[in-house]
């Protein structure tokens, strides 16, 4: 599966650090990683857990071998702020 939202050009994740390791979510979409964590975060969980196997790959795009743990940690973080706007 191969990711193709928009995400995939977001910029903002041009600032995630380089990840090649290929335990590390290699190839997988920082967009999609991104969405996980930030719906995590809105529901505020206490739990975080994130298979990479369950992402799409991604082939191109602003995101392509950037460390998806981190973009998941900024989705969860951004959500967590989100769920305060709602409240
Ligand atoms: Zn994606």
């Amino acid at each position: 599966m191969i990711c193709n939202k928009p995400h995939r050009y977001n910029q903002d994740f041009e600032l995630l650090p380089d990840d090649q390791s290929k335990f590390n979510g290699r190839h997988k979409c920082v967009g999609c990683a991104y969405e996980r964590g930030f719906e995590l975060g809105l529901a505020r969980a206490q739990t975080l857990s994130i298979d990479y196997s369950t992402l799409p790959d991604s082939q191109a795009g602003a995101g392509r071998h950037k460390s998806v743990q981190a973009a998941f940690a900024d989705g969860y973080r951004q959500g967590i702020l989100a769920s305060y706007d709602v409240s």
